[in-house]
């Protein structure tokens, strides 16, 4: 299995740093360097931002039926060779071989879908308390954007902000993960060969707090957009506000699953354990906080430690494979600390609880019961392979408890009962709530959080206005 070496991708041209620099990226499942990675630095920056707002004039001076048509030639592009990004995929992120497939075949869906909305971005005419003004809203592209991506999702994470910025009329200057890197290459490499104009699209890596602490201020820089931890984005928020840049956030989660003694169980039991492992957990919207009515959380929690016992875990090229391993070796000590913590002040561990084997990043599924309020798996995101199932007897304590963090993302709930579906509706804070059923995130659905989980939408009409600026020009008939 071949892996490639990532350049830099700077006004059309796929590149190497202009210092030489690179990093090393290395298979989570066999913790072994595999390829390289170039680093850039200041000059290559400078470069870039260069040629980015040469590429924001261009694209955002096409007729957007022509950029529509361009956006569905990367979608194909995505789609004819997602077989061979999946296996780049799985090599440095380490996710099963199936995941990798979905989530490249996505990208094409989400540009698409992007592509065709992009059509419908219109101004209105406001009519005017004068007759002889005539007043026009106007929408236009907000310049070229700093999009910032992590590596649980090197594909996903990257086109959500890419097609959004792209449907808008934004240029776009990618920063995605030195972790993960060859992935996300292939889909900016779609979009060089679908034909968009120089700088357009840019991508580089190097060291995440320098390239972000030089792009958020830069004077071309006009939109930020970033995902991944809350530490992190509060910091990142906080330089775009300095330089009262525009911002997406879409930061770290913690969901609870409320599961009421109305529930389906055997739906429940299904849907909710499934979710937990997807991605070994490393997932923003991923299951963490079980709140389960004490009439069933017997029967919960026998069926999701067998789930969890049963599942296959390895390498995610090995046909069969379940769970990957973690992304990086930081993975493993912060689950190893969480559950050590838990059992500690005396939470039972029903399933796992500890790392496997000593080469690659690898976790057990595990389930964890009666873990107590003061543990810290119940109020730090774990983004690892651990969920925390706690008991409760009324519904409105299930909702508190569930609004108790300061994260707000996704959440989940299982009831029959209409009164239950509508309270949960009203009361639980978060950006994300699915009823009876798996997240089933779209490109015409928001994606995004609430409180400290960020702001903005990663998806449906709202992800392109965040690009947009809004101008009124009124013409008076004199
Ligand atoms: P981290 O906080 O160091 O990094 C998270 C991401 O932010 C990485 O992609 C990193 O490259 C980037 N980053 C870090 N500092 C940056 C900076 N100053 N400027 C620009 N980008 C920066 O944590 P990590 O160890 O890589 O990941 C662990 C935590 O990150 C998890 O606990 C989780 O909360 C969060 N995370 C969230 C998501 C998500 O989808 N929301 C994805 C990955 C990681």
């Amino acid at each position: 299995m071949t892996y490639p070496n990532t350049q830099l991708f700077i006004a059309g041209q796929w590149q190497d740093a202009a210092e030489g620099k690179t990093l090393a990226v290395f298979n989570p499942a066999t913790g072994k360097e595999i390829g390289r990675v170039a680093h850039a630095t200041k000059v290559d920056l400078d470069r870039a931002l260069d040629a980015a707002q040469k590429g924001f004039e261009a694209w955002r001076d096409m007729p957007a039926a022509e950029r529509a048509k361009t956006m569905r030639r990367a979608a194909a592009l995505m789609r004819e060779r997602a077989e061979a990004i999946a296996a780049i995929m799985v090599q440095e992120q380490g996710k099963p071989l199936a995941e990798a497939k979905v989530e490249t075949m996505a990208s094409a869906d989400i540009i698409e879908w992007f592509a065709d909305e992009s059509l419908r971005v219109y101004g209105r005419i406001v009519p005017s308390r004068n007759l002889k003004a005539q007043q026009m809203v106007l929408k236009d592209p907000v310049g070229p954007v700093a999009a910032f991506t992590p590596w649980n999702f090197p594909i996903n994470q990257v086109v959500r902000k890419l097609a959004a910025a792209l449907a808008a009329g934004c240029s776009i200057l990618v920063k995605a993960p030195e972790e993960t890197p060859a992935s996300p290459a292939e889909l900016i490499r779609a979009f060089a060969d679908a034909g968009v104009p120089v700088g357009t699209v840019g991508l580089v890596y190097g060291d995440p707090a320098e390239i972000s602490s030089y792009l958020i201020p830069h004077p071309i820089i006009r939109k930020v957009t970033f995902t991944g931890s809350t530490p992190v984005g509060k910091q990142l928020a906080a330089l775009a506000g300095k330089h009262m840049k525009r911002v997406t956030m879409e930061l770290g989660g913690h969901a609870p699953v409320i599961v009421a003694e109305d529930a389906d169980l055997e739906l429940a039991i299904k849907i909710s354990s499934g979710a937990k492992f997807r991605n070994a957990g490393q997932v923003c919207i991923s299951p963490t906080r079980y709140l389960v009515h004490e009439s069933v959380r017997a029967d919960f929690v026998a069926a999701f430690a067998k789930y969890a016992q049963g599942l296959k875990v390895g390498d995610g090229l090995t046909a069969g494979t379940q769970m990957g391993p973690l992304a990086n070796p930081r993975r493993i000590t912060a689950m190893a600390d969480l559950l050590a913590d838990a059992v500690q002040q005396g939470a039972k561990v029903l399933a796992g609880g500890e790392r496997i084997g000593s080469e690659g990043n690898f976790f057990a599924p595990t389930v964890l019961n009666d873990v107590p309020l003061s543990a810290r798996i119940v109020n730090e995101e774990p983004f690892g392979p651990v969920a925390a199932v706690r008991g409760f007897t009324k519904i409105e304590d299930a909702i508190a408890e569930a609004n108790r963090l300061p994260f707000g993302l996704a959440g989940y709930a299982f009831t029959t009962s209409l009164k239950n579906a509508h309270l949960l509706a009203q009361r639980l804070e978060v950006g994300m709530l699915w009823i009876n059923q798996a997240a089933a995130p779209a490109a015409e659905l928001p994606f995004g959080g609430l409180k400290d989980s960020g702001y903005g939408s990663e998806g449906g009409p709202e992800a392109i206005e965040a690009h947009m600026n809004t101008r009124l020009v009124s013409i008076m008939n004199v």
